[in-house]
Order: C-alpha cells, then sequence, then structure tokens
C-alpha cells in the first residue's frame, strides 16, 4: 500500500476591498492549504483559521505536523476518517486544520474514481441555493459603490451593528431594492434595541437578521425570537457542540460554516437534525478561496440558504470552477472530486 504524502501551505488570501464588520477591521486572511498525494492523484483542503476561536495559521501547522498522515492509507470511509481525526485531536486542535484534512482525503477519494463528489454524494443536480454577496462596514458612499460593482449577485448581506445603522441602511436602499440580509454580528446590545432596529429593517426589504446579539444572551435571544417580525440566523452562537434544541429556542435559522464545525461529515449530520427542529440552515464561509467553498457549496446542496461568497472578496484566488449563476445560485462543477482545480 502506498503512502500519502501531505504538504501545507501558508497563503496571504488579500481582500479587493479593507472588509469591516462589528467587531474589527482587515485586509487579507491568511489561510493554509494542505495537498494530499498518493497513486498521482492529488487532494486539496484549506483552513481558515479565525482568531474568535483561538485559531491562528501556526495553530492549524502545527496539527498538520502533529497529524499522522501515514495512517490515511488504510482509510476507507469517511466514519473512519473522522474517528482517526478525532483521535488525533486535543480539545483545543484547531477546527479549521480538522476540516482541511477531511476536505482533502475526500477530494482525492472522489478523484481516484474520476467522478464529482455532488453526484458521489447522491445529488442529482450541482446547483445550490442563491448565495448572498456580502458588503462590509465602510463610508455610506463606499458601501454604494460596493453594492454597484456588485450588481450582478442578486443578494447582499450587509453588515451592521454599529451606532449609524439606519444611515447605512438608507444609503443602501438608494441605490438598490434588492433583497438584503443583515448580519448584526452580535453588535445590539439589548432586546429593545434589536426590537427596534429589526422593526425598521422589516419595512426595507430584508429578508433575515443573522446574530442580532451577543452569543452569550441566550435569554435574550430566546425573548426576540418570541416578537421577532424577521426571521433570524444563528452564526456566533453556534460553533458546532451547542444544543440544536437551545439554538431552536433562539433562532428561526442555523448558519453552519465548515471551518467553525471542523467536519464536513459532521456539518451533514447537523443539516438533517436541525432540519428535524424545524431550523432551516443556511451554509455560511470564512475569507475562503474556491476550494473551501466548493466544499461549502457541497454540503450546501442539502441547504436552504448560502452565503459563500469567501472567494468572491478576494483579489488572489487560488483555485477555479466555483460558480455563480446568473440567479444567484451557486453551481459546483462537473470535474472530479470538488471539481476546483489550482490556478
Ligand atoms: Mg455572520
Amino acid at each position: 500500500m502506498s503512502a500519502f504524502k501531505a504538504d501545507w501551505q501558508t497563503k496571504s488570501l488579500e481582500l479587493q476591498q479593507v472588509f469591516t464588520i462589528s467587531r474589527s477591521s482587515r485586509t487579507h486572511q491568511q489561510n493554509v492549504f494542505l495537498s494530499l498525494s498518493k497513486d498521482g492523484i492529488t487532494g486539496y483542503g484549506e483552513a481558515s483559521p479565525n482568531s474568535r476561536y483561538g485559531e491562528s495559521p501556526e495553530s492549524v501547522t502545527r496539527f498538520f505536523k502533529d497529524f499522522p498522515f501515514e495512517k490515511l492509507s488504510g482509510i476507507g470511509d469517511l466514519d473512519s476518517l473522522e474517528n482517526l481525526i478525532r483521535e488525533c485531536s486535543g480539545h483545543d486542535s484547531p477546527q479549521s486544520a480538522k476540516v482541511a484534512i477531511e476536505m482533502a482525503w475526500i477530494d482525492w477519494w472522489a478523484k481516484s474514481q474520476n467522478e464529482p463528489l455532488w453526484r458521489l454524494w447522491g445529488h442529482s443536480d450541482p446547483k445550490g441555493p442563491v448565495t448572498s454577496f456580502t458588503i462590509g462596514i465602510d463610508k455610506p458612499e463606499v458601501m454604494q459603490q460596493k453594492i454597484l460593482n456588485a450588481r450582478q449577485y442578486p443578494v447582499y448581506k450587509i453588515k451592521l451593528g454599529t451606532d449609524h445603522d439606519r444611515e447605512l441602511i438608507e444609503a443602501v436602499r438608494e441605490v438598490t431594492d434588492k433583497p438584503i440580509r443583515v448580519d448584526a454580528n452580535e453588535g445590539w446590545k439589548s432586546v429593545d434595541q434589536a426590537l427596534k432596529e429589526i422593526e425598521y429593517l422589516a419595512d426595507q426589504n430584508v429578508e433575515l437578521v443573522e446574530q442580532p446579539m451577543h452569543a452569550f444572551m441566550h435569554a435574550e435571544l430566546a425573548e426576540l425570537k418570541k416578537h421577532s417580525v424577521l426571521p433570524l440566523c444563528a452564526d456566533e452562537s453556534f460553533t458546532g457542540s451547542e444544543d440544536l434544541s437551545e439554538i431552536a429556542a433562539c433562532f428561526h435559522i442555523i448558519n453552519i460554516k465548515l471551518m467553525k464545525i471542523g467536519s464536513m461529515a459532521k456539518a451533514r449530520r447537523v443539516i438533517k437534525e436541525a432540519h428535524k427542529m424545524g431550523l432551516m440552515v443556511m451554509i455560511g464561509c470564512m475569507i475562503e478561496s474556491s476550494l473551501a467553498n466548493a466544499a461549502g457549496a457541497l454540503v450546501a446542496l442539502d441547504a436552504e440558504y448560502a452565503d459563500l461568497d469567501g472567494h468572491l472578496l478576494i483579489s488572489n484566488d487560488v483555485f477555479r470552477g466555483l460558480e455563480v449563476l446568473e440567479n444567484g445560485r451557486i453551481q459546483l462543477a462537473n470535474g472530479p472530486g470538488f471539481g476546483v482545480t489550482k490556478k
């Protein structure tokens, strides 16, 4: 049995424009790209470490250095892969590193059969939900220009959580009447404030509101759900291990990101459980290339919403092949594995 050869490289993904949310601002994101090669076939994975969850490119590469890649040769299915990754993980192992290993193995496995993953996973069509295109917080006139530059997308996600949110929404509405999703990134401080903002937004063709208040504010979030006239979506409130019934008490939608949940196999299970509890599912992303977003798009084939625009926000995408159709739906390619190829 030949052995897998693992290689990884940290690469700075450059944002086309400074990206600001209620907590922070940035110009680039350092992601770690993993390749797994065996029998002349290479599978690719990507980790987008998030400092909010204590991850860094260094903690990802440390995990890769310690990981027994030679054991992958004995792996033949996703369950055994999940078990191996679990055995090699501590409580603080970076989720983004774990999913990168899983991603690379899955990509290799599908390529070894020369089949696209969407077909191997039982889908008849590689088209997923409509993806939103994110507009970060900026001066009103800059946000307007960002929207005009992205006029091909049918739905925008607008980042809020400032002390002048209405001014920003008014500016947005001067240039577009398309539906928008609002992401407060925990920016509102009380039920009263959130309710006032949501009532205002409901008159502004807003489809949903993501993470209105801090993830720690369980009681307040549950109270907000009772009165909110717009669907609420959990993002920071769901990092992967929270009780879904608690999420369902506070939200209508759950945003699952592969980099948070740390496993594509687990994401698929959580989607099923969430649906059983009446939650709708959004598949979101971090700042990622077309590779990790293709993995997200694959999982999103079972979801109601997609927010898979990370690769659209950067100027130096490392992969190609993930498409956003004219109607905004995200579409995987017909090539083997995730269907993306290295540039
Ligand atoms: Mg969010």
